[in-house]
């Protein structure tokens, strides 16, 4: 009798039920049935595969690019009671020797290996004599040379369509990009399979976005409430990243910082420190981020800006995996974007591909500069607009920070219109400032009527409202190439000139006001415990530190936090009441449940 998977998510992973799509999914896989699976980090990707793979008769084999994240799966799943195991460059030759064995005599649920591994020596030739559940191609972007972690070896998976042409394939990836999405269907032959899409929303990040004064102090203030908190503060170079983990640390935090520039044995010892430690601190470049599968990290902060909208949507992704209130916390100043635009054109890229860069890092700009809902403009840039203000951004939680710039919007499309729309917002700013450059002159632009009718705003201000009118389609980046601006839509223009509509938005404040602020600290938005017991919770936090200290694991694996705090919050008080408690399955029920009913009848519930 085959097992049913609403009961395989109970009993052997202790949830409820199936969130979003799972649970079309898991029955469509289960049903033989292969697919593509777009969901985001944190969405619940790896039960898609993984109920499948205990419901269907044989090995699941999954193809993981990183030996850290295989790792942490087979670890995770052995906790749960399931017979996994991985095969890849560090496992032993005894390791090695075991996996075959408990393979061949069809023991295994699932079976982890690198692309590498697959297609070295026998293994196909060996798997092709096994019974086998399905393949499930995990970071199946790597597949794309578009995307930006492209594994050659991934290409070779075509190899499984030809032989194992009636074994479901289940490729799975958190990229929202379209490009990338057709990639993978075409490498990986999924015209055939159905495509499931989860909302790319992350509704419990709070994204707080703060003009970049002194950004070292502004982070520490910061973290002053995230004290105890696993998080990554992202800086652009090596430099900054040592800087910034030499200030955290002297202030008390439990920081390391991770670069290209350390050894492999550094990086390493990092890597290990962040998962098993709690409260620890990652000040890195992006090199750090893919195979961060640590489900508590509650907070991700920018100190520089990233390379584009989809660089932060996948890095500030890296917060809150487990549901919990996370933090994607980010200082932005215009100062960042000529070193940015610089990186573009010093690049290897052809002009088309930079052209597309640079149109990247303007949807970041007009992201970073919004006066509307932060999570509105992130969601329609991943294709999915029309959704409500979330009440979970700067913008929706601290409003009313928006100026009437109507005025200056129409000087600005003055000067565009006046100038010929030919010119970029450099030399427009310098003409409505009434600059005296050699342009202007050659130009003739110091005899137009526009010529220094703009001194009300300064540079900065004015640079911000270009960017914005470009960001709302006023105004667009001339064909030519040249990064002029021109019109956008009559539209939306005619409008906005003729006086019939208002606009706006959010200038930073006027230069000489800025070098003498001091910035506020924001809300820091930390998870809340609730109702839990506070007593019973940090013993069973101490509790688990042991058990993971014992077995070598993460101490997420033995318990998440909101098993946790779920645990201290309702006091059960035998088995059964545990066993309804979110992630507890059988499996550690009957490792765990003693311990854990000890405990908390060392902390009674208040009567
Ligand atoms: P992804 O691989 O998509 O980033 P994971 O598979 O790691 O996400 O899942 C993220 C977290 O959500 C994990 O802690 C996982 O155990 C939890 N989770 C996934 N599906 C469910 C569910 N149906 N009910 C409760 N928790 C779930
Ligand atoms: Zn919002």
């Amino acid at each position: 009798m085959t097992p049913d998977p609403a009961g395989v998510l109970r009993s052997v992973f202790g949830y409820a039920s199936f969130r979003g799509p799972q649970a079309a999914i898991v029955a469509h896989v289960c049903g033989g049935g292969s697919a593509l699976v777009l969901m985001p980090t944190g969405g619940g990707k790896s039960l898609c595969y993984q109920i499948p793979a205990l419901c269907r008769p044989g090995t699941a084999v999954v193809i993981s690019p990183l030996i850290a994240l295989m790792q942490d799966q087979v670890a995770a799943l052995r906790q749960a009671g399931v017979r996994a195991a991985a095969l890849h460059s560090a496992e032993s030759p005894e390791a090695v020797a075991a996996t075959w064995r408990e393979l061949q005599a069809g023991r295994l649920e699932l079976l982890y290996v690198s692309p590498e591994r697959l297609l070295a020596g026998d293994l196909i030739e060996r798997l092709a004599q096994l019974p086998l559940a399905l393949f499930a191609i995990d970071e199946a972007h790597c597949v794309s040379q578009w995307g930006h972690d492209f594994r050659p070896e991934y290409l070779q998976l075509a190899v499984l369509v030809e032989r194992f042409a009636t074994t479901p394939r289940i490729a799975l990836t958190a990229t929202a990009d379209p490009r990338t999405r057709a990639e993978i269907v075409q490498r990986l032959a999924l015209e055939q399979a159905a495509v499931f899409t989860a909302s790319f929303d992350r509704p419990n990040i709070r994204y707080l976005l703060r003009d970049k004064l002194e950004p070292q102090r502004q982070l520490l203030d910061f973290l002053d409430g995230q004290r105890g908190h696993s998080g990554i503060v992202y800086a652009r170079s090596r430099k900054r990243v040592e800087q910034f983990a030499a200030a955290l640390v002297a202030a008390g935090h439990d920081a390391l910082a991770y670069h290209a520039g350390l050894s492999a044995e550094q990086r390493a010892a990092g890597l290990e420190r962040f998962r098993h430690g709690s409260g620890v601190v990652v000040v890195a470049t992006i090199a750090f981020g893919m195979g961060i599968d640590k489900p508590d990290v509650r907070f991700v902060a920018h100190v520089d800006l990233p390379k584009s909208l989809e660089a932060y949507y996948q890095e500030t992704g890296r917060a809150g995996r487990d549901g919990l209130p996370a933090v994607a916390w980010m200082v932005h100043g215009a100062g960042d974007v000529p070193q940015l635009r610089r990186f573009i054109e010093d690049s290897e890229a052809d002009p088309e591909q930079k052209r597309i860069e640079h149109g990247r890092l303007d949807a970041l700009i007009g992201f970073a500069e919004a006066s509307s809902c932060r999570r509105q403009i992130l969601l329609s840039y991943l294709g999915e607009p029309g959704s409500d203000p979330c009440g979970n951004c700067d913008i929706c939680l601290e409003p009313d920070q928006g100026t009437d710039v109507t005025e200056a919007a129409r000087k600005a499309l003055s000067a565009v219109y006046r100038t010929g729309g030919r010119f970029g917002a450099a030399h427009l700013v310098d003409v409505l400032l009434g600059g005296d450059t050699a342009k202007i002159r050659s130009q003739g632009h110091d005899r137009l009527g526009v010529h220094g009718i703009g001194r009300e705003l300064d540079r900065g201000q004015w640079r911000t409202l270009f960017r914005q009118l470009t960001a709302r389609g006023y105004l667009m980046s001339s064909t030519d190439g040249h990064g002029g601006l021109a019109f956008g839509p009559d539209t939306l223009v005619r409008p906005l000139l003729r006086g019939e509509q208002r606009l706006e938005m959010r200038l930073p404040p006027p230069a000489r006001v800025r070098r003498g602020e001091r910035a506020e600290a924001g809300p820091g938005g930390a998870p809340s415990t609730g109702n839990a017991d506070p007593d019973l919770l940090a013993a069973l936090k101490t509790w688990r530190l042991e058990q993971a200290r014992q077995q070598g694991v993460p101490p997420y694996l033995v318990f998440q936090d909101r098993t946790l705090i779920t645990i201290a919050e309702r006091h059960p008080v035998d088995r059964e009441e545990l066993s309804g408690i979110y992630g507890i399955g059988q499996a550690k029920l009957a490792s765990y449940g003693a311990a854990v009913l000890a405990l908390v009848s060392r902390h009674p519930a208040p009567a």
